[in-house]
């Protein structure tokens, strides 16, 4: 334990990353008690009901001289946070990478350590915002030895002293310096100058439109979807943050020929489309992080798509021995006036090729619509709440659910929408606002013109059953919209076909997120109850109504076999009674005629009974892409 005379700051379970030997082998995370104190971070093993706990090993924090965040994709897992200590020698230093158990921990924790270091002498400029794996920073992609390559993200404590450690988080400080290039309300002002890389057209007045390619300088950035702007006229302000991206890191998103992440088939999709010889698109590898593909259609000898990894000897890029240049533009503008071993030579990115984004609401700070701006289109259909109608707000295309009185909690879920707006994906149906005030009130989401997943699968089952790509890529999409409200820690609680959407260019959306909560209706409120969806509730939900993302998951699992199936009704005509008994026994759904044996060993997996081991949306991510590109 600390020793008596070491007073205890913080104490707490997380886990810590094993500090492997070999680079080669696997990540391993163990539970640890931590134990805070002025000069040391000691941590014991021992277990979280006895408490037994016996020192593991500790940090003298007078030999720390980095405490950053590591970024989500070094190891797909968030709020880890490390210290860098011992040398500063690169080669010689030791990095401890924790996982805290929420933000809140996260946040505290890692400041408590930067207000106890902030006077070390030897506190780095620089760091990893990644992690040194198989001998390669996922960051940089540097070797072991590679200079690191990120500014930290705060400065020395000017106030503490080894001895009495300010007693306050260092970053608020006037004496700290900022994030690097981002304002905040503490720190000097430093310029964040963004490239708009799509047109931003406002609904609201005072809004700030922006024009793909013009640079536009941030006055404020503390939100996380809207930023207050001024274009090169002096005009200001909000506009979308995911419609800009730093002018400083850029880098492809300038071309249209960039779909940044866009898997394989979507890039298959948008380019059959065009039909067009020569038409290409360059996306990031899905295997190999840092890394981009090209694809290409070609009519000769018959119409495809091919899919060539553009590979990297030092700092040259190259498709084929024949052509190698520094820059990725580069290459694809020598291969417009020579093939060098391609299909075709490089003509021209799709027409139709990366959409603008949603924004996350209507506007900066805005989610209540007034209805005299709703122009009510066409009925498409109608749910638990009522009927859905396809409407323009301004001349935005949207839907409009007018909730039917008494189906849902309306207060609660008016407050809650707030928040929802604020979260944006491209696998999310966007809710853009409500009209609250007045009955019926009226919910304002995205318009997705090809409607319910479950019926488009129905519809196209001849088509589509047997092309289980692309019934995975839409498994895919529904994984990358839950992994985000995974990250989000916001839980679906209804995740099935018919919650979801299908819009132009094959995109699919998961809706409803984070409705079930306010349905008022006995027969959907409990397990028991005649409209719960038993169908694609996890054990624990049926057992406990526990209801979480590894509950989500489960549901995901049932919803992959749904798309296999094209729309089949899961567990047939039983009943739910017979349904819980089997989920109970541990019987499974059976293998979809056509879907491959990998696929279903993925469903498999989500219907692990033990929540701990099941995996999360992060993790099936990883799963379905290796199926993808194997
Ligand atoms: P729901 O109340 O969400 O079950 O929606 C009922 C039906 O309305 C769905 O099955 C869809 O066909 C249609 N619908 C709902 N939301 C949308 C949307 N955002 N875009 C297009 N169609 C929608």
């Amino acid at each position: 334990m600390a020793s008596r005379n070491e007073e205890v700051l913080r104490e707490a379970f997380m886990t810590k990353r094993s500090q492997n030997k070999s680079p080669f082998t696997p990540t391993n995370w163990k539970d640890r008690w931590f134990v805070l104190t002025p000069h040391n971070l000691i941590y014991y093993d021992g277990d979280r009901n006895s408490g037994r706990k016996r020192e593991k090993g500790r940090v003298d924090l007078s030999k720390v001289w980095a405490v950053e965040s590591v970024e989500y994709s070094a190891f797909q897992k968030d709020l880890v946070f490390q210290l860098v200590y011992g040398s500063t020698a690169d080669t010689e230093s030791v990095t401890l990478y924790i996982a805290a158990s929420s933000a809140h921990d996260h946040d505290d924790w890692l400041e408590h350590i930067r207000s106890l270091v902030g006077n070390n002498t030897n506190l780095a400029e620089v760091f990893h915002k990644g992690a040194l794996l198989r001998n390669q920073w996922s960051c940089c992609r540097g070797p072991k030895d590679a200079v690191a390559c990120t500014p930290v993200t705060w400065t020395r404590n000017n106030n503490a002293t080894p001895d009495q450690p300010s007693p306050s988080p260092p970053l608020n400080q006037d004496n700290m310096l900022p994030v690097p290039g981002v304002r905040t309300a503490f720190g000097p002002y430093r310029k964040k100058i963004v490239v708009a890389i799509y047109d931003y057209n406002p609904t609201e007045i005072g809004d700030l439109p922006l024009r793909k390619n013009e640079e536009y300088e941030v006055l404020q950035d503390a939100e996380e979807n809207w930023w207050r702007m001024r274009n090169r006229n002096g005009e200001e302000g909000y506009a979308p943050s995911n419609y800009v991206k730093e002018k400083a890191s850029l880098g492809l998103q300038q071309y249209d020929w960039y779909l940044g992440d866009a898997t394989r088939q979507r890039a298959e999709f948008i380019l059959k489309r065009e039909e067009k010889e020569g038409c290409f698109v360059v996306r990031n590898s899905t295997t190999t992080t840092g890394m981009y593909t090209l694809s290409v259609y070609s009519k000769q000898p018959t119409p495809q798509v091919k899919h060539y990894h553009i590979k990297r000897e030092g700092d040259l890029y190259y498709l084929s021995q024949s052509i190698k240049c520094r820059t990725i533009p580069d290459l694809i503008f020598k291969h417009k006036y020579n093939p060098g071993g391609l299909c075709t030579r490089l003509r021209s990115p799709p027409t139709h090729g990366r959409q603008p984004p949603t924004t996350a609401g209507i506007s900066h700070d805005k989610w209540e619509i007034d209805p005299n701006e709703l122009n009510l289109l066409e009925e498409l259909g109608s749910g638990q709440f009522g009927v859905v109608r396809h409407g323009k707000l301004k001349c935005m295309d949207v839907a409009v659910k007018m909730m039917k009185e008494g189906t849902m909690s309306e207060e609660a879920f008016i407050e809650e929408a707030k928040v929802m707006t604020q979260l944006q994906h491209t696998n999310l149906v966007q809710l853009y606002g409500v009209c609250s005030r007045h009955r019926p009130i009226y919910i304002v989401t995205e318009y997705l013109r090809y409607g319910s997943l479950l019926l488009y699968l129905r519809q196209k089952e001849k088509h589509l059953i047997t092309c289980s790509e692309q019934l995975l890529d839409m498994c895919l999409q529904v994984c990358e919209g839950m992994a985000y409200l995974e990250k989000q820690r916001f839980i679906h609680r209804d995740l099935a076909a018919r919650n979801c959407l299908v819009g132009s260019q094959g995109v699919i959306k998961v809706g409803d997120f984070g409705l079930a909560r306010y349905v008022v209706d006995d027969e959907y409120a409990g397990s028991g109850g005649a409209k719960f969806p038993i169908k694609w509730a996890a054990p624990e939900v049926l057992n406990y109504m526990r209801f979480s993302s590894k509950s989500d998951v489960w549901a995901f699992g049932v919803l992959m076999w749904e798309v296999f199936t094209c729309g089949r009704m899961p567990y047939g005509k039983l009943r739910n009674a017979e349904v819980v008994d089997r989920v109970q026994s541990g019987q499974v759904l059976e293998r979809p005629t056509y879907c491959p044996e990998t696929v279903y060993e993925l469903m498999k997996l989500c219907w692990t009974h033990d929540v701990d081991r099941r995996p999360s949306f992060a993790d099936m991510r990883c799963q379905i892409v290796e199926i993808q590109e194997a």
